[in-house]
């Protein structure tokens, strides 16, 4: 494969402007073929994505099998295998959100805050998405655009913090990641997130998590997740965020810089204007801990270091130095990855 081979220059997305600023040189460290890719940053609007970038008609070469949407979701047998332990799970249900909701009138109030500040200790990051998203003691469908092998869909459907009462489907362009999520009973069809096959007003909630930045158009992708959105409604999306300490640190090597696939970088700012632009109305916006990753941005710095012929010895050292203080960013720093819930009002 060239590297190079069908590419097209666009301008911007979001402002339609083609006045850039050059923002970092990457390479596609998961093809392995060398092929390197210019990001630019708007100078109108500060949006930052990759220019010139493959066609869409040939994005399917810079993706193969072992793209990690590509993998097995969680089986049924694993489902099975936690519905088995349901009594404990809602035991702990109660305990958290007696914690999370501070109820005093529990008979139970103590034992149920010290149980849910453990559990909440234990599954931070998942509890909050679920009550950041309002997904907790809803009712309802949920579209997931850009569902991958639909791991997403499967997790809400099982979720003991949820009881299975939002019944997820998902779309996605990739026809091998669609018979996956297919393999795990999910209803998963192959569709263009600009098109998406829906009548206008038909779910209540729209999931994005790590696809927006993927699509060749995120203004008409959210315009038409706006369509399909029931009015009250709402979206929700999460993308790796520029705006981190991981570029800064490891430049193309960040996991999230994923050049050509990761075709948008969003910060905050850039985000909350597209999202508002496609329609929607802004009501949370969250930083979440983490670096985005941390195996795969190591995986990219060996290839460097592989390409660089350093010894045995030092790519031994390097390794254990930067896990370490991968973990440790993981561990006190917040904004690896940003989400927004927006309401279609
Ligand atoms: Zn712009």
């Amino acid at each position: 494969m060239k590297p190079e081979f069908g590419l097209e220059f666009v301008t911007c997305n979001l402002c339609e402007s083609d006045k850039v600023l050059p923002f970092m040189t990457a390479t596609d460290w998961f093809s392995q073929d060398d092929g390197q890719f210019s990001i630019v940053k708007c100078k109108e609007c500060g949006l930052i994505y990759v220019n010139p970038r493959p066609h869409p008609d040939h994005m399917n070469l810079y993706y193969g099998e072992k793209y990690y949407t590509h993998g097995k979701a969680k089986t049924r047998e694993t489902v099975s295998r936690r519905q088995q332990s349901a009594g404990l799970k809602k035991i702990a249900k109660s305990a958290l959100l007696a914690h999370v909701q501070k109820d005093n009138n529990s008979q139970n109030k103590i034992l149920n805050q010290m149980t849910g500040a453990v559990l909440l200790a234990l599954f931070r990051n998942k509890i909050i998405s679920r009550q950041r998203w309002g997904l907790v003691g809803k009712k309802g469908t949920l579209l997931d655009v850009g569902c991958g092998n639909g791991s997403f869909i499967l997790g809400i459907h099982n979720d003991w913090l949820l009881d299975g009462k939002i019944k997820g489907v998902g779309t996605d362009i990739d026809s091998a990641a669609v018979d996956e999520a297919k393999n795990n009973e999910i209803d998963a069809s192959i569709a263009d997130s600009g098109t998406l096959p829906y009548q206008d007003r038909s779910f209540d909630i729209i999931t994005m998590k790590h696809s927006l930045e993927h699509m060749h158009n995120p203004l008409k992708t959210l315009r038409e997740a706006w369509r399909v959105t029931k009015d009250g409604g709402y979206i929700i999306i999460e993308v790796p965020n520029i705006e981190s300490l991981g570029p800064r640190l490891f430049r193309d090597k960040w996991s999230a810089i994923d050049a050509p696939r990761h075709l948008y970088h969003f910060n905050p700012a850039t985000l909350s204007l597209l999202v508002s632009k496609a329609g929607f109305d802004i009501e949370d916006i969250y930083k979440w801990k983490g670096s985005y990753k941390r195996d795969l941005t190591l995986k990219n710095l060996n290839k460097e270091w592989e390409k660089r012929n350093f010894s045995r010895l030092q790519k031994i050292l390097l390794n254990k130095a930067y896990s370490i203080g991968l973990i440790l960013i993981e561990l006190i720093y917040r904004g690896g990855a940003i989400s927004i819930r927006a309401r279609k009002n």
